[in-house]
């Protein structure tokens, strides 16, 4: 659809430059290109300056992102140093739990045993002696005997004490291993909670990151966006910039040819009558001259029945010349059934656009497309087509020429005659 819109306005801005024969002066034209250049140079560095945009958005993304493989990787490893103090702590609370049974195992005997001495301490208080030590020493068959088995008695009794020293010893052991455990435990559990904050802090910084990325691919698109409607326009601007520089030739090769044609006319001129040839009309100051040397025959205007759009100029000379009433191009030049042999010709004068017609010519000397001079020779007058008598019919249109002559206006006061 842009692109549509790109071509019409190149055709259009065309068509302005080269529909109409003068429609824009050269310098109009050309001070239009400079414009229409200036302009480009300032969308083209706009180009330039998105692209730079554009490429440090990219850089910086690209910085980005390997911040967030680097992240990443860090918080991969605090999830894993995570469930590693997390098994540690576990296994450190089993350890804790085995030990407490194994201490508790231990009060257990040494309660036993020490309820056992104290049964027997009691015995050898109320009996003057253990029972069963009694019996052990009464059962001796001498004095030496006696002696040993006295001894053997409080071997036993000192053994019994003996391990139940060792046990409260390994007790003793077990609980300062215990606290040493919970010790461990609590260091461990410590290192986790500033693991776990580290985890908070690296989360809260990969959304940092995750934000910035957005806003980041957010802007190249907008930059991207922005940098496609500037080439669009610098499209449009060379597009309008090539019509112009066309019109521009074509203006130049016409102001050409009418330098040629206006020498050509001057020529003419100064050669006056040529052999054969009535006079040619003299060349007027203004922008208009007279088309044809002899007598207003008839009016613009009501005549009888039918309205007549010119003014007829009638000389009954050989050879009459007709000449251009202005600079213009031929935009028709062709034998009409009506009009007989005829010429128009397209003048732009000050940017308006007026249209000349010379009916009813013997012979006809400038083709369609030629660029003419004011009082360059176009033709001999004549009496061909609906004519009666040698004339020329002169018709001058404000715009262009059509069927119904709307434009048609009366020359007397324009043309001079
Ligand atoms: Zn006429």
């Amino acid at each position: 659809m842009k692109k549509l819109f790109i071509l019409m306005a190149a055709l259009l801005c065309l068509g302005a430059y080269s529909g109409g024969a003068q429609a824009a002066s050269l310098t109009d034209m050309q001070e239009k290109q400079n414009q229409l250049n200036a302009k480009r140079e300032t969308v083209q560095s706009g180009v330039l300056a998105a692209d730079k945009k554009i490429e440090s958005l990219q850089s910086q993304q690209k910085t980005v992102i390997q911040q967030l493989e680097a992240l990443e990787l860090k918080m991969r490893e605090t999830v894993e140093k995570v469930a590693e103090k997390e098994k540690q702590i576990q296994d450190k609370n089993l350890r804790i739990s085995e030990l407490n049974n194994e201490i508790a195992q231990l009060q257990e005997q040494i309660a036993k045993r020490e309820e056992l001495l104290k049964q027997r301490a009691r015995a050898m208080q109320e009996n003057g002696a253990n029972v069963d030590y009694l019996e052990v020493l009464l059962g001796a068959e001498n004095f030496g005997d006696f002696l040993e088995r006295v001894s053997a008695v409080s071997t036993l009794m000192q053994a019994d004490r003996d391990i139940i020293h060792e046990q409260e010893t390994d007790k003793s052991k077990l609980e300062t291993a215990e606290e040493q455990v919970k010790k461990e435990l609590g260091s461990l559990q410590s290192m986790l909670t500033e693991l776990k904050s580290l985890q908070e802090e690296q989360v809260e910084q990969k959304a940092g990151k995750d934000r910035l990325m957005k806003e980041l691919q957010e802007q190249e698109h907008e930059t991207s966006l922005h940098k496609m409607d500037l080439k669009e326009e610098e499209e449009l601007l060379a597009a309008q910039s090539a019509a112009v520089q066309k019109a521009i030739d074509l203006e130049k090769s016409r102001l050409a040819e009418l330098e040629a044609a206006r020498k050509r006319a001057a020529e003419e001129e100064m050669k006056g009558f040529s052999a054969g040839s009535a006079p040619r009309p003299i060349i007027s100051r203004g922008t208009f001259t007279t088309p044809a040397n002899g007598i207003l025959s008839s009016n613009f205007g009501q005549r009888g029945s039918e309205r007549h759009m010119g003014v007829d100029i009638a000389n009954a000379g050989a050879n009459v010349p007709v000449v251009a009433a202005a600079d213009g191009v031929v935009s028709r030049s062709y034998l009409s059934s009506s009009y007989g042999n005829v010429i128009f010709i397209t003048h732009s004068i000050d940017g308006k656009i007026y249209t000349t017609v010379y009916a009813h010519l013997k012979e006809r000397l400038a083709g369609t497309g030629q660029v003419v001079a004011k009082g360059q020779q176009l033709g001999i007058m004549g009496n061909t087509g609906q004519s009666t008598g040698q004339h020329l019919h002169f018709e001058l249109h404000n715009g262009q020429w059509n069927a119904g002559k709307t434009n048609a206006v009366n020359p007397i006061g324009i043309v001079p005659f």
